[in-house]
């Protein structure tokens, strides 16, 4: 279910669950005061899934690119990713 943000005048914006079709304009916040909701789109992904960390890393390499001065050494030409590849015959 969709996450909205409701805004209460005393305490300030919290966010609520509702289905889509059950969404109110307005619910009571902890403080018994009624709290109309804010203009956002609904929040639909878990903030913690990995799909959403995945868009969040995403974005971020958009806007920074992570740029390397040097190939890692582990990779690099001429060295063997895998030890038992210096054991194979060699032309
Ligand atoms: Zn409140």
């Amino acid at each position: 279910m969709p996450t909205y943000e409701f805004r209460c005048s005393s305490c300030g914006p919290f966010d609520a669950v509702f289905t889509m079709r059950d969404v109110p304009d307005a619910t009571a916040c902890r403080c018994g005061a009624a709290a109309p909701r804010g203009v956002t789109a609904p929040l639909l992904g878990r903030g913690g899934s990995t799909a959403m960390g995945l868009l969040d890393a995403t974005k971020a390499t958009a806007d920074r690119p992570a740029v390397v001065s040097a190939p890692s050494p582990r990779t690099g030409r001429g060295a063997p990713s895998d030890p038992r590849h210096a054991r194979l015959p060699h032309p």
